[in-house]
């Protein structure tokens, strides 16, 4: 795919390079079974693409190929592989506007928001290029001086990815760059809704120099027929998953029966809480972010916001404005600022947990109502006065909807903020020193955003507590997730 004569416009949709076929030791295949499924672009409805269908037996010849793989990629020099995950970096760089469209067209997004999901993708293989040549491990007297440990770290081995729709080029990345520094192969299997994105990685990677059957892609419309075989195969040696917690769940089921390592980035329900001391200006653009970055589809988007009723009035006076002014359409279009929800399920999800809190006594300030026309548009949405007992305090909204209530004790909102079975992220907005240390320590989420209505960092270990998941992604944790620690004992008589 290296020269411009392969890389050239592959399809109709303006995006050069389009792969819709399975990507199985670094060549393109049909399933086996023929089947194709569709893609479908959220603004419209409309098709934008067919993918081919990995059958079970095509999950199993990707597993054979990453295996295949897998000595020959765990030997390449440390300083190759960097150079590789530079060259993905650089790469997708230059190719900013190409990946960003086709974002924008299978997920959603605006354009804008497409661009800055190239760039945090991009920012993974920059950051496991760094790590993978300082992979280390220990030399040390053991505690009665009659032996010497020697720690080394090595590969897991073959790994199966399953990503989610929502951000389907830095959800992978954030998998397949960390994977491919500590040594591993890969098999990915990207969410139905945004399989092209994945594919075009994959092509971006295989041209950076990966060498084939190191990443495999594996589309399907039956996630958990391909998927089962890999779980229960011997030679599969770690899972990493982005998505629910109730398939979180499920895989984890699965994955006990062979003790298989995993890693979970679940669901989250954040909180986010604005002190009376607050600087409510700073709050309501935190807020914006946290509630309306990637149209309110990420697990790390504020669900619930516990206002101190000191600044209640002025911040929901202001963020309510801002919510208003809130551009919809598709995200194609330049000056659109949120587009549509992923498909029509979604949206009615979003629409019943709204006028379940109308039902239980909340007051709609701006949206509320489905849009008419085509695409799954809804629009920005702000509710005051939600009763605790209104399923959207419970369940992870996934829309740009923002649930308010007021709180006057500190602690009880803390408690309030805690009562979930997800502990992603929090959001917490206060001037006070003492009061943001003590309040980040009492919240119970993996991650805290303090006066920052952004955590997302390659830098930082994304993860949660609570059932929001196992492990971390990002920082220098996120390769120890993809190395196996050995100790070897040395006898030294005396
Ligand atoms: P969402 O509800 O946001 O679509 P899911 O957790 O259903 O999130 O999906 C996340 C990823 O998990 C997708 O790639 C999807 O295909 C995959 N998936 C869904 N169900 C299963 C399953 N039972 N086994 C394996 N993968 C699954």
């Amino acid at each position: 795919m290296g020269d411009d004569e392969e890389y050239a416009m592959t399809n109709d949709l303006s995006v050069p390079y389009l792969p819709t076929q399975l990507i199985i030791g670094g060549t393109g295949r049909d399933a086996a079974s023929g089947a194709t499924f569709e893609v479908t672009d959220p603004a419209t409805g409309k098709v934008l693409s067919k993918v081919a269908d990995a059958t079970p037996e095509d999950g199993i010849l990707a597993l054979d190929s990453a295996a295949a793989a897998g000595a020959a990629w765990s030997r390449v020099p440390p300083r190759r592989r960097a150079e590789i995950l530079h060259r993905v970096h650089d790469l997708l760089m230059e190719r900013t506007d190409e990946f960003a469209r086709l974002i924008t067209l299978e997920m959603g997004k605006s354009l804008a928001e497409s661009r800055t999901e190239v760039a945090y993708a991009a920012q993974f293989f920059r950051w496991f290029a760094a790590e993978t040549v300082r992979i280390d491990g220990q030399w040390k007297v053991s505690e009665d001086g009659s032996a010497r440990v020697l720690v080394m770290r090595q590969p897991v081995g073959p790994c199966l990815l399953i990503t989610p729709w929502n951000v389907p080029l830095a959800m992978p990345a954030r998998k397949i760059a960390p994977a491919l520094a500590a040594g591993c192969t890969v098999v990915v299997k990207p969410a139905e809704e945004t399989p092209l994105t994945t594919l075009k990685l994959a092509g971006v990677l295989a041209e950076a120099g990966t060498p084939d059957g190191v990443v495999n892609v594996i589309p399907t419309s039956r996630p958990a027929e391909v998927t089962g075989p890999l779980i229960r195969d011997d030679r599969l040696r770690k899972l990493s998953f982005t998505g629910s917690t109730e398939v979180g769940r499920i895989l984890l089921a699965a994955a006990s029966s062979r003790v298989l390592r995993t890693s979970l980035e679940l669901g989250g329900n954040a909180p986010f809480l604005v002190c009376q001391d607050a600087d409510v200006d700073a709050a309501v653009r935190g807020a914006i972010t946290a509630k309306t970055r990637n149209i309110g589809e990420a697990c790390v988007a504020a669900n619930r916001f516990y206002v101190h009723a000191g600044v209640a009035d002025e911040f929901v006076a202001k963020f309510t404005d801002r919510m208003r002014a809130l551009r919809v359409g598709p995200g194609t279009a330049p000056e659109t600022d949120l587009g549509p929800l992923i498909n029509g399920r979604q949206r009615e999800r979003v629409a019943a947990l709204v006028d379940d809190a109308v039902r239980h006594g909340a007051q709609v300030l701006t949206g509320g109502v489905v849009p008419s026309g085509s695409g799954f548009f809804y629009p920005p949405t702000v509710l005051t006065d939600v009763s605790p007992a209104a399923a959207i305090t419970r369940e992870e909204i996934f829309g740009p909807v923002a649930a308010i209530q007021t709180f006057t004790d500190e602690t009880e909102a803390v408690r309030q903020a805690n009562d979930t079975e997800h502990g992603l992220v929090s959001y917490l907005y206060t001037r006070d020193l003492t009061r943001a240390v003590r309040l980040s320590e009492q919240l119970e989420s993996g991650m805290v955003g303090l006066n920052r209505g952004l955590v997302s960092d390659a830098s930082a270990p994304f993860g949660g507590v609570k059932q929001s998941g196992l492990g971390r992604e990002g920082g220098n944790s996120g390769i120890t997730e993809y190395l196996e620690e050995k100790y070897i004992a040395i006898d030294i008589p005396e």
